[in-house]
């Protein structure tokens, strides 16, 4: 059996990133974009007002005193009919371009407008040139490199690149993630379930594990654990950049997935992790063309929790580096445990927890929890602690390793 890192090893192996598609920028937030950035103008695009107020020659104002004839009035999206000349000032609006001859902005609390005479009475310290002004370019150089290939968009780069006139942008593809669980004692979510039947739960949980992954699910139901029935529905799902199915890879008579996937065409990559839960995980590519696998298959154990973590721990890293993040794989940060905990087993233990920031810096809790088949244990949890194969008590204040499973859960605490 191998190790976690080992799995991870072979998913990142098979896992490159997808091609680039063209998104609009409404539909690019989390995509990695494929292509560099380079500016098309200056920015700002002319000496801009950064202040309401009369734009002047400092000149007029080395003492920062001075009555000044108005010459016009220029909201920000207007050009200057008339140059500032000598004991002239225009009226300007934050955002407007300076007007010629002018070179610094006063601020409007600083002066007072006299109708009758149509001049500002300007009261104010002495006015340096540049001052309340953004020269044209001093930002950003027309042709100037802006942004790199391989940057993870989020909103600060998608105003820039509305800023720099680009409404949509070469982006890596993510992957579609058929999922598929498995299992004749399944029914459909809305079904009541008859005697030694239960709910299809791992379809919904793995949809929203997708799409926190940032990629697009496609289920595909439930099969029955016959060959032909699993047989048909994998043939489906291997039409997709990923596909996931649920249950049928442990040692039971009716766990036919791995044969059925590979007698589909899938070479098994590993079957069986030493991890807790979801030891007995399968992995396998499907090959296309020039040796590139044309659809990733994880058979994860149908015990919900088993499904979760194995999700969370490899599928989640391939949709990550198809998706062109580096370098993809968990990333675990350092937390004080809450409560002595007695770690048990033979195995790395991924134990459901909950992560939070206090002025301790992160504590996490591991929730009570009966094991894999305990889902509800799940709700209070929004991490998972990695125990390492031990038996002993671990205290309280213990620095352990914590898998957040959604990076809103660390953002913006450091
Ligand atoms: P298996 O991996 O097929 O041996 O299933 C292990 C356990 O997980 C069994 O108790 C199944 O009933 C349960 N299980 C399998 N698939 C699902 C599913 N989609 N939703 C909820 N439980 C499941
Ligand atoms: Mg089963």
């Amino acid at each position: 059996m191998i190790t976690i890192s080992e799995a991870l090893d072979h998913v990142c192996h098979w896992s490159g990133p997808l091609e680039p598609e063209l998104r609009t920028l409404a539909d690019a937030r989390g995509c990695t974009l494929a292509e560099d950035i380079v500016s098309d103008m200056d920015s700002p695009p002319f000496h801009k007002a950064l202040m309401d107020g009369y734009a002047v020659r400092s000149a007029d104002l080395v003492s920062g005193r001075a009555q000044l004839k108005r010459v016009e009035v220029l909201p920000a999206g207007s050009v200057a009919r008339w140059p500032v000349n000598n004991g002239e000032t225009t009226q300007i609006m934050t955002g407007a371009p300076l007007p010629s001859g002018a070179d610094a902005v006063v601020k409007v609390e600083d002066t007072a407008f006299d109708a009758d005479t149509q001049t500002a009475l300007i009261d104010t310290r002495p006015v340096q040139p540049g001052q309340n002004v953004l020269h044209r370019g001093a930002a950003v150089r027309s042709g100037e490199h802006i942004l790199s290939a391989g940057c993870r968009l989020d909103a600060q780069h998608l105003g820039t690149l509305a800023e720099f006139g680009r409404p949509s942008i070469s982006v890596l593809k993510r992957p579609n993630v058929a999922v598929l669980a498995t299992g004749d004692e399944l029914v459909p979510v809305h079904q009541t379930p008859g005697p030694g039947q239960i709910r299809n739960s791992n379809e919904a949980m793995l949809v929203a594990q997708i799409q926190r992954a940032g990629a697009r699910p496609i289920p595909l139901g439930i099969a029955a654990d016959t060959r032909l029935e699993l047989g048909e529905r994998i043939a489906v799902g291997l039409e997709h950049e990923i596909l996931i199915l649920s249950g049928g890879v442990s040692a039971g008579q009716l766990d036919l997935v791995p044969e059925v996937l590979e007698a589909a065409g899938v070479d098994k990559v590993f079957h069986k992790v030493k991890i807790k839960p979801g030891k007995p995980v399968w992995f396998g590519v499907r090959p296309g063309v020039g040796g590139q696998p044309n659809c990733l298959v994880f058979g994860l154990p149908g015990n919900p929790v088993s499904s979760m973590v194995g999700f969370e721990l490899l599928a989640r890293t391939a949709i990550s580096r198809m998706s062109g993040v580096q370098p993809g794989t968990p990333r675990p940060l350092s937390a004080r445990l809450s409560q002595d905990h007695l770690a048990g087993g033979d195995r790395p233990t991924y134990h459901p927890a909950h992560l939070s920031w206090s002025s301790d810096g992160w504590i996490v809790q591991p929730v009570r929890w009966v094991g894999s088949a305990d889902l509800r244990a799940t709700v209070e949890a929004n991490a998972m602690i990695g125990f390492p194969a031990i038996q002993t008590t671990i205290p309280a204040g213990a620095l352990v390793d914590v898998i957040p499973w959604d990076t809103c859960v660390t953002s913006g605490a450091t």
